[in-house]
C-alpha cells in the first residue's frame, strides 16, 4: 500500500491541531465517512456508518468480536469495496481508488514481518517498492528506528526480536512511508498484559511525536480509554455513540455503551414524575422496591419505561442509615454484603437488597489495611447523588 504521494524530505509534524477540533463547528473533518454499507451475504459487517474524524486525532473503533470494525478498517484502506456511502480523506473522495493511491497505511496485528530480511529491511521495504534514492532510504530508516527507540537493533532479524519490538518494527515499517493516515487492526493484540500496558503508552507518544492521524480497531475498552482522543462504539455494523473517554464513560447514550465500558449497576423501571427545570427525575423500580432520584437532560413523560445506571466507585458505602436530607442520601438502599472481591487497590462488594436486587459497590483502599472494611453479611446502608446516576431510555 502506498502513499499516493511523491518522494519528500521527511516532513516536520504539522501545526498543533486545535485540542478538541470536534467541537467547533467550523473544523473540517480530515476524515469523512458517509452512510458506509458494506453486507457479506446477510450480514451487514457496517450499516450506514457516518464518522467524521479530525487531523491528529488518535482514534478508536471499540466493539464486540464480529461488530465490524476491521471491516470499517479495511474499507478505509482501500480492502473492501462499500456497497454504498463514500470516504473522503483530505476533501478528496477515496472511495473508487485502490489501496495504494490511498494517502494511508495499515498495521496488522500480526505484523506480517518478512521473516528472512533483517528489521532495517523490512523497514526500507516500502520505500524501496517506490524507488526512493538509496540515501533518503538510509535517513529514513535511521528516522525510523529512532523513532521506535530501536537505534541499534536495525542489523537483527525478526526472530532475534522481543513481540515488544517486533510490533514496533511494525508501526516502524507503516510510518516509514509518511502516511496520513495510518490504520491500526488490534496492533497490541499479540502483546501480554504488562508489555501492553507500557506499548499503549509508548504508542500514544510516537503518535503525538509524529502528529499523523491514527485510527485504532480494539475490542479492550482499557485500551481504547488510555489512548484515544475519541472512540467510536460499534455494535452490529452500527455506530451507537462517538464520544470522548470521559463522556462515554459518565453519559453513556445507551445501555449497550453503558454495560460495554466499565462495571455499572443497571436498575429497570418506570418514571413517576419528572421535574424538566431542574432535570430531576423519579424512578420507581421494582427490583429495588424503591423509587430512585436521577437527572435528565429531556423531558421523560410519565410511565416511560427507562434504566437508572449508577457506577459502582459513585454509590457510597455506610454501617449506619445516612442521614436524610443531603445530596448523597438522594438514593439510599439497604442491603446484605453477598461477595466481596479484594482486588489491592479497590474492593468489590456485590450486595444484596431486601427485594433481591444486586447493587454493585466499589470501595477504593486509600490508606494501607489488608483487609476490606466488611464482611459477607454485614449490613450495609447504600447512597447515591441523583447527579451520579444516568437515565437511559435506549
Ligand atoms: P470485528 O473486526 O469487529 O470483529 P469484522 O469486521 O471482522 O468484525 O466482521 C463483521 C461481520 O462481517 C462479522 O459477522 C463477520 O463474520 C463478517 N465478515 C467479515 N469479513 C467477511 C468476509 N470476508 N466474508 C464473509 N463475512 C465476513
Ligand atoms: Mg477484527
Amino acid at each position: 500500500m502506498g502513499t499516493g504521494a511523491p518522494a519528500a524530505p521527511p516532513a516536520k509534524p504539522a501545526a498543533p491541531a486545535p485540542a478538541e477540533p470536534w467541537r467547533d463547528p467550523a473544523a473540517q473533518p480530515f476524515v469523512r465517512i458517509e452512510g458506509l454499507t458494506k453486507t457479506f451475504g446477510k450480514v451487514y459487517a457496517c450499516d450506514d456508518v457516518s464518522l467524521d474524524i479530525y487531523r491528529g486525532e488518535f482514534f478508536a473503533l471499540l466493539g464486540g468480536s464480529g461488530s465490524g470494525k476491521s471491516t470499517l478498517l479495511r474499507i478505509l484502506a482501500g480492502l473492501e469495496t462499500p456497497d454504498r456511502g463514500r470516504i473522503l480523506i483530505d476533501g478528496v473522495d477515496v472511495t473508487r481508488l485502490p489501496p495504494y493511491q490511498r494517502p494511508v497505511n495499515m498495521m496488522f496485528q500480526s505484523y506480517a514481518l518478512f521473516p528472512h530480511m533483517t528489521v532495517e529491511q523490512n523497514i526500507a521495504f516500502g520505500l524501496r517498492q517506490d524507488r526512493l534514492p538509496a540515501s533518503e532510504i538510509r535517513d529514513r530508516v535511521e528516522e525510523m528506528l529512532k523513532l521506535v527507540r530501536m537505534p541499534q537493533l536495525g542489523r537483527r532479524k525478526p526472530h532475534q526480536l522481543s513481540g515488544g519490538q517486533r510490533q514496533r518494527v511494525a508501526l516502524a515499517r507503516a510510518l516509514a512511508k509518511e502516511p496520513k493516515l495510518l490504520l491500526l487492526d488490534e496492533p497490541l493484540g499479540a502483546l501480554d498484559k504488562r508489555l501492553r500496558e507500557h506499548t499503549q503508552f509508548e504508542l500514544v507518544n510516537i503518535q503525538e511525536r509524529v502528529g499523523t492521524t491514527f485510527i485504532m480497531v480494539t475490542h479492550d475498552q482499557e485500551e481504547a480509554m488510555t489512548m484515544s482522543s475519541r472512540i467510536a462504539v460499534m455494535d452490529t455494523g452500527r455506530i451507537v455513540q462517538v464520544s470522548t473517554p470521559a463522556v462515554l464513560y459518565e453519559y453513556p447514550a445507551t445501555r449497550f455503551v453503558a454495560e460495554f465500558i466499565g462495571g455499572i449497576n443497571i436498575f429497570e423501571g418506570r418514571v413517576t414524575a419528572m421535574d424538566e427545570e431542574s432535570g430531576l427525575v423519579r424512578v420507581h423500580c421494582d427490583a429495588l422496591d424503591a423509587e430512585l432520584l436521577a437527572r435528565h437532560a429531556d423531558p421523560l413523560p410519565e410511565g416511560t419505561a427507562v434504566s437508572v445506571a449508577v457506577r459502582p466507585e459513585k454509590v457510597d458505602v455506610q454501617e449506619a442509615r445516612p442521614v436524610r436530607g443531603t445530596p448523597a442520601t438522594e438514593n439510599v438502599v439497604e442491603g446484605t454484603v453477598l461477595d466481596i472481591a479484594y482486588l489491592g487497590d479497590v474492593s468489590l462488594y456485590r450486595v444484596e437488597t431486601a427485594a433481591g436486587a444486586i447493587v454493585r459497590v466499589q470501595e477504593t483502599h486509600v490508606e494501607r489495611s489488608s483487609e476490606p472494611h466488611y464482611d459477607w453479611g454485614d449490613t450495609l446502608w447504600l447512597s447515591w447523588e441523583s447527579s451520579s446516576a444516568v437515565v437511559l431510555t435506549a
